[in-house]
């Protein structure tokens, strides 16, 4: 099935403040491949509430007890294998809106490729070391900023076979899972400190981290995507800059491109 797309959908548990305010649970994962989402309305009335119960379809669905390790052998182990003995490309979308776990999933995903990394440098401990070229930028309407160097500005440029590439983005090599660690860690805190509600950056910027394995000279991206909420809007701004920002962010995906191609 590889080499084409496969959607995962992960519910997450309620977070204590949402199960202490009562808040219930509006997606239930009633088997290994349907969602279902509890869409709760108040009549005008204002008496009566009725629930509706949209059913969807995905490749896997996860519940909310479903645990890291199954999520990341199912998502990545797949796309790893491909890249770790060469033969394609991989790219991990996280997709939802903010507060849904994308960042959360992430980091497991990054986890297992340090934790992937460090068995297989071991497993070639004679041969050829494994090593990983890193990058990790931010895309959102400003630019495109460098996540391992303290946001400097990159450049996303186009070459004459229509590949992207983020020009001027620091490119840290390494060749262990701590390494790994540490080199991305500087960029996951970087966007974790500077957000606030009322500067809720990965709610508006693309995170694409892009783990180029020196061995086979394939591709892994793990990309964390603006939240994909509309209301977004209407909860904090609405002002005109901030709609072309919205369609600006929008745009960038275009930069993202390449991840599609096989
Ligand atoms: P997003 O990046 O989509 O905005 P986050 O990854 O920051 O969302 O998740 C929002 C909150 O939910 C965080 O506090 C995170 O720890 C928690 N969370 C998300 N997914 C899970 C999960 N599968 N299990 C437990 N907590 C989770
Ligand atoms: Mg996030």
């Amino acid at each position: 099935r590889l080499g084409t797309f496969r959607i995962f959908v992960r519910v997450r548990p309620l977070l204590p403040a949402e199960a202490a305010a009562g808040e219930y649970a509006a997606l239930d994962a009633p088997s290994q491949r349907r969602l279902v989402c509890h869409d709760a309305r108040l009549a005008r009335s204002g008496r009566r509430l009725a629930m509706i119960h949209h059913w969807y379809s995905a490749d896997e669905v996860y519940s909310p007890s479903t645990d890291e390790e199954a999520v990341c052998d199912d998502i990545l182990e797949p796309l790893l294998s491909r890249v770790l003995d060469g033969t394609g490309d991989g790219t991990a979308l996280l997709y939802g809106q903010t507060g849904a776990g994308k960042t959360h999933t992430m980091s497991s995903l990054l986890h297992r490729v340090e934790e992937r990394l460090d068995a297989a440098a071991a497993a070639q401990a004679s041969a050829e070391p494994v090593t990983v070229e890193v990058t990790f930028f931010e895309v959102a309407s400003k630019g495109c900023m460098d996540l391992l160097n303290a946001r400097e500005k990159v450049s996303l440029r186009s070459d004459e076979n229509d590949v992207v590439h983020a020009c001027g983005a620091t490119t840290s090599t390494v060749s262990s899972g701590g390494e790994l660690r540490e080199t991305l860690a500087q960029g996951l805190a970087l966007r974790s400190t500077v957000e606030t509600q009322a500067n809720p950056i990965s709610s508006r910027s693309h995170a694409i981290c892009v783990l180029k394995f020196g061995h086979t000279g394939r591709t892994l991206r793990i990309v964390d995507l603006a939240g994909s909420e509309r209301n977004y809007e209407t909860h904090y701004e609405k002002t005109r800059e901030f709609q072309r920002e919205s369609a600006a962010i929008n745009k960038s995906l275009m930069a993202l491109k390449d991840c599609f191609r096989e």
